[in-house]
């Protein structure tokens, strides 16, 4: 069974600025379930967009049944048999199961419900499918509900099925139940395109595997032949044997000293799974894993940027409250967010009021920072992380991205906090200032100030880090330490999880 169904040669997207897709291949065979790997950012759902008509490609071709077709809409690319599942389903919660499989697809206003709930029953039967076609759609678990919108796209006649994360939100079981729902549709000759952060989901249920990277494609493989450090690697852009060399601090002897923050089966909204960490005075660590993996969603729990749904918190060993990063900051807490755009910089104001923020919020808007004082703190971390602006009234926004990066730490720096929390601080930044930012890190630690460090670049969280937290799917798999780490044992660690590997 190798017959193609979908072929898609050459294709090409821009977006003003970004080439989403550049000259990307994909081929989907029929009854094969296809994962479409990369890391955030890499050009999948733009290349799920052109196949389902949402976005229409700048170049290349695609060949459908073997022969060229053109997906005006998505509707059009319905018609010619493409069905997707998104995250989100898109059904409406209100109307009954069979209502929702067939709605919006009879030729007749006159719905004959008799025979819709008969046939209804019958394909929700024969797919295994937990539900009766009576009974209200939002009665209905969201599993049940994805299979319903599975079966829907079946009914339809669909050659392909694109499931684009459908697990994130599915519990072991419920998952096990969709997987058992892709392999019958597998073997009734539909090619499944599967989209997942899970890595081991892929290795479950996948046959081959595309990857892609900064909107190129990096190579086609049999599951079974692809190794998942291989894989990881490959989503990475690290070659396995690119060893780096490190000048960090030794990691701490597990000394009996309390350590500045400890956190105890804590959770968020956000979905992590219950995980303890520790960090003592003057550490710098780091959340390894991939990107989706869950760093980002723990540093958030730490500092309540998520709502935080269980476990306590202990600063200096005093079990504390934080509840909000109001509650955060006031206990010392520092967190320069991911996405430095949405949740960090505010564009139109100046570089002063920018550097000032996090102090004036700790010290509530009805006591302002005299004029003088603002100046005085804005110009004392523009010389000390030497940011590049042409006065301290610049708007932020008219400063490059390493020069915003930099405000960003001066503002909490100016908060003198305990323990500081960077995620990705030197993303998108000229590599002059990701060395500086780099040094500044190691500086503070060896000032006495606690530092979890993230970044998708592992030879620079080896640089940094004495301590590499691995964390997998959403949970913390393992530990590294030590001074002669290389980007292969964490790649391993990642791939393999579990293992507390420590070399001295
Ligand atoms: P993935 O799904 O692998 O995370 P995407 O296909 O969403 O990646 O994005 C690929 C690149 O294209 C990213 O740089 C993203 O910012 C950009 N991009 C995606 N959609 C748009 C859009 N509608 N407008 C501008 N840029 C976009
Ligand atoms: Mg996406």
């Amino acid at each position: 069974m190798s017959e193609n169904i979908l072929k898609m040669e050459g294709i090409s997207k821009s977006f003003p600025g970004v080439k989403a897709l550049h000259n990307v291949d994909f081929v989907l065979r029929k009854g094969e379930i296809h994962a479409l790997m990369g890391e955030n950012g890499a050009g999948k759902s733009t290349l799920i967009k052109i196949i389902t008509g949402v976005y229409q490609k700048d170049a290349g071709q695609i060949i459908l049944d073997g022969r060229p077709v053109l997906f005006k809409s998505p509707q059009d690319a319905q018609n010619k048999g493409i069905g997707t599942v998104f995250q989100e389903i898109a059904l409406c919660p209100n109307l009954t199961v069979a209502e929702n499989m067939f709605i919006g697809r009879s030729q007749n206003p006159f719905v004959q419900w008799k025979q819709m709930n008969a046939k209804a029953a019958q394909m929700l039967s024969s797919l295994g499918i937990p539900a009766s076609p009576t009974q209200e759609l939002s009665s209905c678990s969201i599993a049940v509900q994805q299979m319903i919108a599975i079966a829907r796209a079946v009914d339809m006649d669909c050659k392909i099925l694109i499931l684009d994360e459908p697990t994130s939100s599915l519990d072991e079981d419920e998952v096990k139940k969709l997987f058992e729902l892709m392999r019958e549709l597998k073997g009734r000759g539909v090619g499944i395109i599967f989209i997942t952060h899970f890595i081991d989901q892929v290795y479950e249920i996948s046959d081959r595997i595309t990857v892609l990277r900064n909107g190129e494609l990096i190579g086609e493989y049999q599951t079974a032949a692809l190794p998942q450090i291989e894989l990881i690697s490959k989503m990475m852009g690290k070659a396995l044997s690119d060893v780096s060399k490190i000048k960090k601090q030794e990691p701490l002897k597990s000394d009996s000293s309390v350590p500045v923050f400890e956190a105890m089966t804590l959770s968020s909204a956000a979905g992590v799974r219950p995980f303890n960490f520790t960090i003592q005075k003057g550490e710098v660590n780091g959340f390894a894993g991939l990107l989706g993996s869950g760093r980002s969603e723990s540093v958030r729990a730490i500092f309540a940027a998520d709502k935080v749904t269980g476990g306590e918190v202990k600063m200096k060993g005093k079990r504390v409250k934080i509840k909000t990063p109001l509650n955060a900051m006031k206990q010392g807490i520092g967190y320069l967010p991911e996405d430095r755009k949405g949740d960090g910089i505010i564009a139109e104001l100046s570089v002063r009021d920018n550097i000032i923020l996090a102090l004036q919020v700790m010290k509530g808007f009805f006591r302002p920072l005299s004029r003088k004082q603002a100046e005085e703190f804005s110009n004392q971390y523009i010389e000390k992380l030497s940011i590049k602006t042409p006065s301290i009234d610049t708007p932020i926004k008219s400063l490059s991205g390493g020069n915003q990066q930099k405000v960003i730490l001066a503002r909490w720096l100016l908060t003198h906090p305990m323990f500081l929390i960077l995620d990705e601080p030197t993303r998108g930044i000229d590599v002059g200032t990701k060395v500086e930012i780099q040094k500044l890190v190691l500086g503070l630690a060896e000032e006495g100030m606690s530092l979890t460090f993230i970044s998708s670049e592992i030879d620079e969280m080896l640089r940094t880090c004495s301590r590499m937290i691995v964390i997998k799917d959403r949970e913390i798999v393992g530990e590294l330490s030590g001074m002669n780490l290389t980007e292969h044992d964490v790649m391993q660690a990642i791939a393999q999880g579990g293992e507390r590997i420590c070399q001295g």
